[in-house]
């Protein structure tokens, strides 16, 4: 097996740097597998967890807020929005979140203030389900 360096950067700080073995993410036209030595490209992508595997079999997930992840020949980097670990994650704080999105979605809003609420609330999902499966 082989590696390439995995950088997972969001506008505030560096939040993951390794060699991994895959990473595994949630582009807008839908789920990919990058192993090394992969074509070069760029991709928007989804609220969704990133599942990250190691050589040695270990696999880590990561909460991935948006944004874009770019294959280069050397290795390959996701900017993301927003970016958490499970051990980054305050699981109150999400669950908070969650409770005020679905009340906004219930309430009688306009379209701005229903997308809003519906990306809040899938940062909220994305966030717990990362934390539930660490
Ligand atoms: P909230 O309404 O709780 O602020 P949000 O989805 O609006 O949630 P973001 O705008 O996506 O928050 O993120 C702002 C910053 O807070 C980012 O640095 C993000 O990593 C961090 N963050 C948001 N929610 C959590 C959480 N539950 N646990 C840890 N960090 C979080």
């Amino acid at each position: 097996m082989s590696t390439f360096l995995l950088e997972i950067v969001t506008p505030e700080r560096i939040v993951y740097t390794q060699n991994v073995h895959m990473v595994s993410v949630e582009g807008i036209e839908g789920q990919l597998g990058i192993l090394p030595n992969h074509i070069p490209f760029v991709t928007p992508l989804k609220i969704a967890p990133a599942t990250i595997k190691h050589e040695n079999g270990k696999q880590e997930t990561v909460a991935l807020n948006g944004g874009f992840m770019e294959v280069r020949k050397d290795k390959v980097v996701i900017l993301a929005e927003s970016a958490e670990l499970p051990s980054d994650i305050d699981i109150e704080r999400a669950k908070s979140a969650k409770e005020r999105a679905e009340k906004r979605l219930t309430g009688k809003k306009d379209e701005a203030d229903f997308q809003r609420a519906e990306l809040a609330l899938k940062r909220a999902l994305n966030r717990i389900g990362v934390y539930e499966h660490k």
